[in-house]
């Protein structure tokens, strides 16, 4: 169930710079374009899916929502409210806005219990202790699939993917509007990957939750994505419903990341071979020194002249969306 309002989240030109020092004491420095204007939103119920090679910044904007990175320009908005200035509002920010990361065996703290673990948020914002918490972990850990009994155990004593639904268990404890999942899957096997991704729709599903799914394989994002955001460099290249990005992708960059996910029908999958096999193959430029025009012209088979000097505008898809290109027969 997708719920419509569409003002939960919106992102508004965001730009996020970092300054790095190098040289004898740090007196030179470069600055690292991580985030270069980028614009969505999420409505709530909603999964919006983030999707871009290591490097494109996909990561850095979740930081900038959990304000673990500071936003250069733009604008955060969640719940109408910028989140970049949280006078006053800090702990309703934590409770609306929660986080899974990528590696459920480095973001468990290994020396406490997993009552404790699931139980500190209850703790530090309601107050909450001893029985009475108790009761709520339990009902969190079989929400997500664990047995009730298991809050004396350790981390250790669980798989990654067990792990995996600790960390979400203590990310729905505060009843969250929307939780960022910054990769959630990369370090599980397949038949993991697919059980805790069925979680978190069901979750969805049942508590109105939205997501702001950042993962690097296209063919993981399109299962649990309503829409789509396709990153390279710093920028949004294209985007539109999930369906639409992946059976009718049009811009080269959504192509050129299709060609590597592996479909069922060998005769698409040797069409994607043999047209991942025309791509120049060139580095991925650094964010220090990014291309003029589209930062995609070092990379695209369809460059032009005019690919290096102006950057492309954002073109209508049919079947929705847009995509950022020069391109008009998408
Ligand atoms: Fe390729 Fe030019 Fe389109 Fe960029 S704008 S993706 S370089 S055709």
């Amino acid at each position: 169930m997708v719920r419509t309002d569409p003002n939960l989240l919106q992102v508004t030109d965001l730009t996020v710079q970092f300054k790095v020092k190098r040289g004898l004491f740090g007196r030179d420095s470069y600055t690292v374009k991580a985030v270069n204007g980028v614009d969505f939103s999420i409505g709530a119920g909603e999964t919006f899916g983030l999707v871009g090679e290591s490097g494109s910044g996909k990561s850095t904007i979740g930081k900038a929502l959990l304000r673990l990175v500071d936003v250069t320009t733009g604008n955060i908005l969640l719940n109408g409210q910028p989140v970049q200035d949280l006078k006053g509002r800090m702990l309703d920010f934590r409770r609306d806005l929660q986080v899974v990361f990528q590696d459920p065996y480095s973001s468990l703290n290994p020396s406490m219990l997993v009552g404790d673990i699931v139980g500190e948020p209850l703790t530090i914002h309601y107050g909450l202790k001893g029985a009475e918490r108790d009761a709520k972990v339990a009902g969190l850990l079989e929400k997500v699939g664990l047995a009730s009994d298991q809050i004396e155990r350790f981390p250790s004593e669980f798989s990654g993917g067990q792990r995996q639904r600790i960390a979400i268990a203590r990310a729905l404890a505060l009843e969250p509007k929307l939780i960022v999942c910054d990769e959630p899957v990369s370090a599980l096997d397949v038949s993991t990957q697919s059980q805790v991704i069925s979680l978190l729709e069901e979750l969805q599903e049942n508590l109105g939750l939205a997501y702001l799914f950042i993962a690097h394989d296209l063919a993981v994002v399109r299962h649990i994505s309503h829409r789509i955001g396709v990153m390279y460099l710093g920028q949004l290249m294209e985007t539109g419903p999930a369906e639409r990005v992946y059976e009718a992708p049009a811009h080269p960059y959504t192509k050129m990341l299709l060609t590597a996910v592996p479909v069922a029908d060998p005769v698409i999958q040797k069409q994607r071979k043999a047209e991942r096999r025309k791509l120049p193959v060139t580095e991925l430029p650094s964010p220090t020194n990014l291309p003029t025009g589209c930062p995609f012209n070092t990379r695209c088979a369809h460059a032009m002249d005019i690919c290096r000097s102006d950057a492309p505008p954002r073109r209508e898809v049919a079947g929705g969306g847009w995509a950022a290109c020069h391109l008009t027969d998408f």
